[in-house]
């Protein structure tokens, strides 16, 4: 199959999509708008290098991150929400294939480790085409596939070979907590197989000499305050899945966006819970383990109002 017809197809499936396990088979092409807001375009909210993300992502030099806007969830604590629920993703900068291929392109030139796309599991195969352009241009550094989890185990197998390090999210592993903070009632059953799915294409992250990943899966769980029962059952899971799994465990929860309407989790995670969390982690034998301090969130939530969201890194000039 050439290139050509492999990207055609692509977008035949945007025409009755089910790019993402929401599976609302509308005609994006025609701009009919699914659960994720977002037509056969591809808005992008912000696009810099970023040195927030762990250190083998992130390196010296940071991490080339491309933010879509819209999203398939909707986390009532999102701590991107300015970008993925509260603007219409029609405000965004609107690209093309192309056109974000040269963006990843240019990130490349000004240093990026990898290119880090943020949000994709409704952008999936927009995105694909624009990683088939970048390469025969020229782009030669790891791509980053970094999601909320909830994405379709048919489409990541469809773009096999193009993504060389996931970093998935791992929020529950209870449906009860996935409908009321993320409006989905099935996030439980769906991350399992996503999750297997990308250990099977691209195994457990493996660095370089310089400690920079370079290819494999790493994966996220943000420790929710008085959710431990749920955080233990996501550990014990990766832990069967494979005890060399890399997880970052994220202390960098707070209740922003709509959570002040969710007393349970209307607070800041305590030292005590996140230490739990932590201590249970190590006694699974997860010893590839990211451990966060607690004032993280301080630090890493950003403000998409600002050209340089993160404070860290001056963003890519429009
Ligand atoms: S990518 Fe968007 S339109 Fe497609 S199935 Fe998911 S939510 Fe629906």
């Amino acid at each position: 199959m050439n290139d050509a017809i492999e990207y055609a197809s692509w977008v035949d499936r945007l025409g009755c999509c089910e790019g993402c396990p929401r599976r609302c088979r509308v005609n994006r092409l025609a701009g009919e708008l699914g659960f994720c807001r977002v037509d056969a375009g591809i808005p992008v909210a912000h696009i810099g290098l970023h040195f927030g993300e762990e250190p083998p992502i992130s390196g010296t030099r940071g991490s080339g991150t491309i933010f879509f806007a819209g999203c398939n969830l909707r986390c009532v604590f999102c701590q991107n929400s300015q970008i993925s629920q509260e603007t219409p993703p029609e405000r965004f900068r609107r690209l093309t294939p192309a056109a974000l291929a040269v963006e990843m392109r240019r990130l490349q030139d000004r240093g990026a480790h990898n290119i880090n796309f943020v949000s994709p599991s409704h952008m999936i195969f927009q995105m694909a085409e624009a990683i088939r352009l970048a390469r025969q241009a020229g782009l030669v550094i790891p791509v980053v596939y970094n999601t909320n989890g909830y994405d379709s185990v048919a489409a990541l197998r469809q773009i096999r070979g193009l993504v060389d390090i996931y970093l998935p999210d791992l929020k529950y592993l209870d449906n009860a907590p996935g409908k009321r903070f993320s409006g989905v009632d099935d996030y439980a059953d769906v991350v399992p197989g996503v999750l297997q799915e990308m250990l099977d294409q691209v195994g457990c992250l493996s660095l370089d000499d310089d400690g920079l990943a370079v290819r494999g899966v790493l994966v996220r769980h943000l420790v929710l305050p008085g959710c431990l029962e749920d955080s233990r059952r996501c550990l014990d899971f990766l832990a069967r899945l494979s005890p060399d799994i890399p997880v970052s465990i994220m202390a960098q929860y707070a209740p922003r966006h709509r959570a002040d309407a969710y007393p349970e989790i209307n607070r800041r995670l305590s030292e005590a819970e996140y230490d739990q969390i932590v201590d249970h982690a190590l006694r699974l034998g997860l010893e590839n383990a990211f451990i966060q301090e607690l004032d993280a969130a301080d630090r890493y939530l950003p403000d998409f109002a600002r050209n340089d969201p993160f404070g860290d890194a001056p963003s890519a000039p429009d």
